[in-house]
């Protein structure tokens, strides 16, 4: 149920955006996914397709551009993408780390018309 009220936060901007614009319809909402966040593209089209049916949005595509995963060694500054089971530095062996990317979600771009 977590895309659920994503996908309507994201359907409620959207429309905002759109109104603000003057728009008549929605026809393309990018969007940029963190791989960390957990969402699957598949449920947030479903979610959208159910929520959107009465907007202007209705026949809008959705674009996903993700965002792999990307961590910063606390003891060297090393940036790298972590493996799934191990964590540590590639660099130093450290695994004190920090997330620098991955947990994005946010509309990068709407296109309206
Ligand atoms: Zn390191």
């Amino acid at each position: 149920m977590h895309e659920l009220a994503i996908t309507q936060s994201m359907l409620d901007l959207v429309l905002e955006e759109a109104k603000k614009a003057g728009a008549e319809r929605v026809g393309k909402i990018n969007l940029v996914i963190g791989e960390m966040s957990g969402i699957v593209d598949q449920c947030v089209e479903f979610y959208f397709e159910f929520l959107s049916k009465d907007t202007i949005a209705k026949e809008a595509i959705l674009s996903f551009k993700k965002i792999p995963t990307q961590a910063r060694c606390r003891n060297c500054g090393e940036l790298f993408i972590p493996k799934e089971f191990d964590w540590s530095c590639p660099n130093c062996q450290n695994s004190q780390m920090e997330i620098v990317a991955g947990n994005e979600l946010y509309i990068e771009s709407l296109e309206v018309e």
